[in-house]
């Protein structure tokens, strides 16, 4: 079959199911499904029968608003590419500069220490350690079956040669979470679970991504509360905090942080898109004057 007659079916029937970006998600499932790049189709004179029908599954589960990651078992991440699948939240491209950000914080820093808090697919964990050899990073996620995916990511990192990261089990929540680190750690990051209850989001989300890596309570920040305490008590004096948050939070997450106190610098930074995407403050410094 000729693959641009293919192609046009098959965005055309995503298209009518309401998927958001129906032409470069039939093109990914093409490449994946013959196992070559996207690039390579361009070139591509023929599409065999079998190619065909199990492009044609893979098809109608998306167009069933499985999400492409979860067909292609892979998700981009800065220079990564991640396993992901059922159990684990698929890494978002506007999450990729909050590790720019902690990248930048670290830069000059021959062994800072990294806390990332609810890990995932590893995605911020496993790109910092990728990209700022020499730091310590340690992987903290608490769903059972997400964290199978981030032990196998960077299991598979490590044996591909990047540093190694540490993964444990554990809820950002609660005090006695890694206490032998207090007042250590250079940088906090995390992309908490911060969709408001209630929220409307896309099938993709809601029926895949996992529960706890979502749901953040009424205004989207329950956890976000209980996070904060953990990372004042983990930061060292002027370390870093960076937290992603939703399109709506833009306002009252740094409201939240400066209210919590001990903290300077509180800002907030868009992403690509130009919405409103994760806040950051500094530890703050020094004692506090007396009287
Ligand atoms: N940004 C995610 C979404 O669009 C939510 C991520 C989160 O809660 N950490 O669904």
């Amino acid at each position: 079959m000729r693959p641009s007659t293919l192609l046009g079916d098959a965005s055309r029937r995503l298209a009518d199911a309401g998927v958001g970006s129906p032409r470069v998600d039939a093109e990914l499932l093409l490449a994946h499904v013959l196992s070559v790049p996207r690039a390579r189709l361009l070139t591509l004179d023929d599409v065999p029968d079998d190619v065909a029908t199990r492009f044609g599954e893979l098809l109608e589960q998306r167009a069933d608003r499985v999400p492409l990651q979860h067909l292609t078992g892979r998700a981009p991440f800065r220079h990564l590419e991640l396993a992901v699948g059922p159990g684990v939240f698929v890494p978002r491209p506007e999450t990729e500069q909050l590790a720019g950000w902690t990248l930048e914080r670290l830069s000059g820093m021959p062994a800072p220490l990294v806390v990332d808090l609810g890990s995932g697919s590893g995605a911020l964990a496993l790109s910092i350690a990728q990209e700022h050899p020499g730091a310590r990073v340690v992987a903290v996620e608490h769903d059972p079956g997400a964290i199978e995916w981030t032990r196998h990511n960077a299991a598979a990192r490590a044996a591909a040669g990047d540093p190694p990261v540490e993964v444990l089990a554990g809820d950002m929540t609660d005090p006695e979470l890694l206490r032998a680190l207090d007042g250590t750690v250079d940088v906090v990051v995390s992309n908490p679970p911060y969709v408001p209850d209630g929220a409307r989001v896309p099938r993709e989300v809601a029926d895949h991504d996992p529960p706890l890596a979502l749901w953040g309570g009424p205004d989207g920040l329950d956890v976000v509360r209980g996070l904060l305490g953990t990372a004042a008590r983990l930061l060292k004096p002027g370390g870093g905090l960076g937290i992603e948050h939703a399109d709506q939070q833009g306002s009252s997450l740094p409201a939240l942080v400066r209210a919590s106190g001990g903290w300077d610098d509180v800002a907030d930074h868009v992403d690509l898109a130009g919405r409103p995407r994760f806040t950051t403050a500094r530890r703050r410094c020094g004692r506090r004057v007396a009287g």
